[in-house]
Formats: C-alpha cells, sequence, structure tokens
C-alpha cells in the first residue's frame, strides 16, 4: 500500500528518483561506518585498558550493524524500484512512467494517462 500511495501523491518518476536518493544514502552510510570500523580496528591494541578496548569493541559493533543494514536497505530499495520500473511502461501504446494510480491496494491499479489502458503493479 506504501508504494502506491507515494506514487500516486509523487508520481512514479519522482518516486523513482527519491528511492534511488534513498538507496544511495544508505550506500554512502554503510560506507562511511565500513571505514570508521576499519580505522577501530587499527587503533586497537592489547596494551590498550580495559573499558578503552571495549568501548572500541561497542563502537565496532555498532558500526558492523549499520553497515548490514544499510547494505540490506540499498538492495532492498534497489530491487523494489527496478521491479515498479519494470512494471511502468504502457503495454498498449509504450509510454513510460506516465500513469496515474486508480487505487492504493497491496497490488495497485494504474491508468494510463495516454490511452486510458489500465494494469496492476505490486
Ligand atoms: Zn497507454
Amino acid at each position: 500500500m506504501e508504494p502506491a500511495r507515494t506514487i500516486a501523491r509523487l508520481g512514479f518518476r519522482k518516486w523513482y528518483e527519491r528511492r534511488l536518493i534513498e538507496a544511495h544514502a544508505w550506500l554512502v552510510t554503510a560506507l562511511l561506518c565500513a571505514i570508521y570500523v576499519e580505522a577501530a580496528l587499527e587503533g586497537m591494541s592489547p596494551s590498550q585498558d580495559a573499558l578503552t578496548w571495549l568501548g572500541a569493541a561497542g563502537g565496532i559493533f555498532f558500526g558492523v550493524l549499520i553497515v548490514w543494514h544499510g547494505l540490506r536497505r540499498y538492495f532492498a530499495i534497489l530491487v523494489e524500484a527496478e521491479r515498479f520500473s519494470g512494471q511502468s511502461t504502457c503495454s498498449r501504446c509504450k509510454a513510460y512512467a506516465v500513469f496515474e494510480v486508480v487505487n492504493e491496494y497491496a497490488r495497485f491499479t494504474v491508468r494510463c494517462r495516454k490511452c486510458q489502458s489500465e494494469w496492476s503493479m505490486g
């Protein structure tokens, strides 16, 4: 239901653009956290006191979690955006992303603005 509502409000092209921006923001976040984890790993040494070592280990743990989550979000958003993009061409007149959302169910119906042909997306 969520993509249908947002696509209806923004239009498909803007929705697609925003999804790609969000996906790449997650990718940049993941890369920055990977750099942090790498730097923190290099900074750790056995001669550190236990509290400093524990703090660095905790930072590394959360950094790795953010990298993992960021990469998952990046690929999930890209897959979703590409799935909807593949369904955005009117089969009758071949117009790309020129449709309006008719209903907002999980598998929603859209209508071509050029030829009024309807198909479902989801
Ligand atoms: Zn059409």
